[in-house]
């Protein structure tokens, strides 16, 4: 279960004076209170909402909401209402989520990046992604010579691509290499033979 909702925090209090009540009838000062909506999902603010506010007559105590205010209030309350800032916690949510999937855009290209390079130059340790039936499992890198690429199979398969990790470890590795040529190891993956390779 989420727990999500909106929640109005106060942002800032301020007396204006010589404004006349429309309840006592007095002309007094008032208390101008801005409160700041947010929507929240956990206790952490995502963005905010509406910002609102009302008047507090010093003297009678009447509360009056903006709709209510005489015209000369309203001017006060609508100026004081503009200059209160959002704070900029009321983001925080909405800039997380936006840097996670700023992030997740880097690394997935920086990865794409590397496999080429990975590819293009093998090395002792690397792990091929491969998928040689309706399962998917593990080739693993165990040496590279000028002409040639040596690969350890993996003795296990497993349903879902994102999940090989879980399989590559170093015992389930077979002892004995096989050899590719480099061209060959390099065509494995223009073919979508091989699907993707991690260093
Ligand atoms: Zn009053």
């Amino acid at each position: 279960m989420i727990f999500y909702g909106t929640k109005g925090v106060h942002l800032k209090s301020e007396r204006i004076s010589g404004v006349k009540c429309n309840h006592c009838e007095q002309q007094t000062s008032h208390t101008i209170s801005i409160y700041g909506k947010y929507f929240y999902i956990y206790w952490i603010p995502i963005f905010p909402l509406s910002k609102k506010g009302f008047s507090e007559c010093d003297n009678c105590k009447v509360t009056l909401e903006p709709k209510q205010m005489s015209e000369q209030l309203r001017l006060k309350y609508d100026n004081i209402k503009r200059e209160t800032k959002t704070p900029i916690t009321h983001w925080a949510g909405l800039a997380i989520i936006v840097l996670i999937i700023a992030y997740a855009f880097y690394a997935s290209g920086k990865h794409d990046k590397d496999v080429v390079t990975f590819i293009e130059n093998p090395q002792k340790g690397d792990v091929v992604e491969y998928k040689p039936n309706d399962y998917y499992s593990t080739l693993k890198v165990a040496s590279v010579t000028n002409d040639s690429v040596f690969l350890l199979r993996n003795k296990y398969e497993i349903q879902r691509q994102s999940k090989l990790y879980k399989i590559d470890k170093t015992k389930n590795y077979s002892e004995s290499p096989y050899g590719v040529s480099r061209t060959e190891y390099k065509e494995l993956f223009d073919k979508k033979e091989f699907l993707d390779v991690d260093r």
